[in-house]
């Protein structure tokens, strides 16, 4: 059940001796870069000053702005001879950032990664077949080398070719996927097409991650394919997926504490908010040496959960993310999150599988319009049905984010689909 029993299920007290260990060592390794040696000098602070976990809010955070104005180099920690890999983050908010690791940051981000998917139930007999983007994005090497070390047979087809991938299931039996919602979603419309039955295959679970998902298109997914879906974590900066991950329970992501040092802090004043509160995910790597980061800013919404965990892990459990802090929509003075829209949606019966979100300004006005795909079978000829449909779309999103969108339903399949992240908002208000 446990991929290393001894560490997922140390108790909280050993964690924190080890974590403080391995603090310490890091702040040490982190001097070698030009990055954190000159911060350490501006600041006065000496490696040796970090006596305890608490210690550590002497260091200022770090920035995604800070490692691009360091671009390439300037966070590296070994000689460019220890490097063996460097990946980028997707760039989804600018531009990307570079992180390199060294043959033991390999060793340890794999480690992680078959810890994961270990927890859930892969094993050696499982077929894994991986659908993300194989490249310079971390999800796909990361699983990869994960499911190796487990001694599943290892499937890269990489994103998007959807035709293909259903064959490949088909043909090879593959029992575990990796996949982005979004992509999810849109593949059962080929299944579809294909007039397959998605529930018609091997597989049995799925992990599903790298963009803000709800729980209701969890569920919808699960429903669709008649699998698991567990959710993943992770960041590039933070090496990429294997940051946090769900177990059996499905409720909360375990964060592997042994890796990262963990904060909630509140995203204004950076304080550190209670256990249960809501606020910036903010971590700091306790294993790498090629490029250590302390004190990241995430820019993502989340929460420690209370109590323990029934399967025994130690480790302690966030939230599924919100969004980041930069996917705050502000509409007339109200704060909503992509996510909240997606979460009213998949709760109505007749809603498809994509939408997007478009604002707009005229003069002083802003207008959020929303296209909404729908089910095919409501598009039965009767007008008075899709009518029936809009309007509970809106009455529904309503009442939930206290504004009034305009709702236009759609084809199913009609909205431009991502191999990759799925792009859910079109801002066309200028300043
Ligand atoms: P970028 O930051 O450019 O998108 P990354 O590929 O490093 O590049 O993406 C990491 C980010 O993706 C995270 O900081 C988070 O915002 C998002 N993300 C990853 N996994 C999840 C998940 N399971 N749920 C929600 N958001 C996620
Ligand atoms: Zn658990």
């Amino acid at each position: 059940m446990y991929w290393e029993k001894d560490v997922e299920t140390m108790n909280r007290e050993n964690l924190a001796v080890l974590q403080l260990e391995r603090l310490q060592k890091t702040i040490g390794q982190a001097a070698n870069s030009f990055y954190y040696d000159k911060l350490f000098k501006e600041i006065g602070l000496k490696t040796e000053d970090v006596r305890s976990l608490a210690g550590l809010d002497k260091i200022p955070p770090t920035t995604k702005e800070d490692l691009r104005e360091h671009w390439p180099y300037g966070f590296l920690a070994t000689s460019r001879d220890e490097l063996v890999r460097m990946h980028s983050s997707s760039g989804t908010t600018g531009r990307a950032t570079v992180i390199f690791h060294t043959a033991g940051d390999i060793n340890e981000w794999t480690n992680l990664l078959s810890r994961c998917m270990y927890m859930t139930g892969m094993r050696k007999s499982d077929v894994f077949q991986n659908m993300m983007t194989y490249g310079l994005f971390t999800g796909g090497l990361g699983f990869h080398y994960g499911a190796e070390r487990i001694g599943a047979l290892v499937i890269p087809a990489g994103a998007g070719n959807s035709k293909r991938q259903i064959q490949l299931l088909k043909d090879f039996e593959t029992t575990v996927i990796h996949i982005i919602p979004s992509y999810a979603l849109h593949l059962s419309t080929v299944f579809e097409e294909l007039q397959i039955d998605p529930k018609d295959t091997n597989i049995r679970m799925a992990y599903v991650g790298a963009e803000p998902h709800s729980e209701k298109m969890r569920q919808k997914i699960e429903d669709i394919y008649g699998f698991k879906a567990y959710n993943s974590y992770g960041l590039s900066e933070m090496n990429g997926p294997g940051v946090a991950f769900e177990c059996t329970c499905q409720n909360g992501l375990h964060i592997w504490e042994d890796n990262f040092l963990v904060e909630v802090l509140d995203p204004v004043t950076m304080k550190p908010l209670p256990d249960g509160e809501e606020g910036e995910l903010v971590l700091t790597t306790l294993a790498r040496e090629g490029m250590p980061i302390i004190r990241y800013r995430t820019k993502d919404l989340t929460r420690i959960l209370p109590g323990d965990c029934p399967c025994g892990r130690t480790h302690r459990r966030i939230e599924r993310i919100k969004g980041r802090t930069d996917d705050m929509l502000i509409l007339k003075g109200v704060n909503i999150f992509p996510i909240q829209i997606e979460k009213k949606l998949m709760e109505i019966p007749g809603v498809g599988k994509n939408f997007l979100i478009i604002l707009d300004r005229e003069g002083y006005n802003d207008h959020m319009t929303i296209k909404v795909e729908v089910e095919r079978q409501f598009f039965d000829g009767d007008l008075k049905h899709l009518e029936q449909l809009r309007r509970k779309i809106v009455e529904g999103l309503k009442s939930d984010i206290l504004i009034t969108p305009k709702v236009d339903l759609v084809d199913p399949d009609s909205l431009p689909q991502s191999e990759g992240k799925a792009k859910r908002v079109i801002d066309n208000r200028k300043d």
